[in-house]
């Protein structure tokens, strides 16, 4: 298991403690020991946040996303972060495949990273899904001023922010492998419902019938979840699907104070956990409930979003996946 929050402040605390300490004691001490020290004692932490879900990085997946440009069809932006994606992925990843479809009309890629257990005996189970959809919304239908509607979204929370939690684990899964396998995967087309009488989540509902075999022990599904203001309450097809899992998750919140994630029900949203629930596998959606006022408008910005709320979301994520557990 990685260190909690916790045991890396009282680290952190204890290695300022000893700066201190070591200060006092040596007064005398010539500048250079001073600054070996302070240089073993900097590599030391260095090291202890490496392992940690870092939300900066995160933030600079999304900017990476954002200047592609939209990333729906007709925009280059789209090709460009599915390289962009493929290209981080394809030397860490155990295996890595891009599962095309063709569905209402549309053309998509799914992409999907498996990073295997640290023990080969539990490479087949359990095993963890962390999902996100890839694309963004062709349409700012919501925006105040009506020249903007027609526009595509620049989509830095609703798409961007997922693949940034997701791309982020994948640099904590590359330096040390789970107890667990874990699936990172990248749905494409969940945000076309409602233009031209087309479903939300095609994608996802592409994936779960081309992999009719694949089937993880619990999965968690992010969007939306960089806002300033985020707030996560317990999304309520997740509570009726998977409640034992979203009860997990919201204890780890809890013992890490990830203030993000709120003791209530939300509402029921249609997401790409959907398909996975109906096929009867145990998702959760964490999203941003009430959706925030960018929603579907020009205003999804990257300064909308926040490294800590990125940071909050990841640490739980990836205390779950790293949690040394009984079969779940
Ligand atoms: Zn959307």
């Amino acid at each position: 298991m990685l260190p909690s929050t916790d045991r890396l402040i009282t680290q952190l605390v204890m290695a300022s403690a000893f700066v201190a300490l070591s200060t006092l004691a040596h007064a005398r001490i010539d500048n250079q020991l001073d600054s070996q020290i302070d240089s073993q004692i900097n590599s030391q932490i260095d090291e202890q946040q490496n392992g940690q879900f870092n939300g900066q990085l995160a933030m600079e997946h999304i900017a990476q996303q954002v200047s592609f440009g939209p990333r729906t069809a007709d925009y280059s932006g789209k090709q460009k972060t599915l390289n962009y994606i493929q290209q981080l992925l394809q030397p860490e990843a155990d295996q890595l495949v891009v599962q095309p479809f063709q569905a209402h009309g549309l053309s998509g890629n799914n992409l999907w990273a498996s990073f295997y257990a640290a023990d080969p005996k539990q490479r087949s189970q359990p095993r963890i899904m962390l999902a996100a959809h890839w694309d963004t919304r062709p349409i700012a239908e919501r925006d105040k001023l009506p020249a903007n509607r027609a526009q595509p979204v620049t989509g830095a929370n609703d798409g961007a922010s997922g693949v940034a939690v997701l791309l982020e684990m994948a640099r904590l899964l590359s330096s040390q492998r789970a107890p667990v396998t874990v699936d990172l995967v990248f749905l494409d087309l969940e945000d076309m419902g409602n233009i031209d009488g087309l479903p939300f989540s095609i994608g996802a509902t592409e994936f779960v019938h081309q992999n009719r075999f694949y089937r993880p022990t619990a999965g968690v599904l992010v969007d939306m979840v960089c806002d300033r203001d985020l707030v996560i309450p317990q999304e309520r097809f997740s509570r009726d699907g998977a409640a034992d899992l979203q009860d997990q998750i919201w204890q780890i919140a809890r013992s890490q104070g990830a203030e993000v994630f709120k003791d209530r029900a939300g509402a029921y949203i249609e997401d790409d956990h959907l398909p996975f629930l109906r096929a009867g596998l145990k998702v959760i959606n964490l999203i941003h409930w009430p959706f925030p006022q960018s929603w579907h408008t020009s205003g999804d910005t990257i300064d909308r979003c926040s490294a800590d709320s990125l940071q909050q979301v990841g640490r739980v994520i990836s205390e779950f996946i790293y949690l040394q557990r009984e079969p779940l």
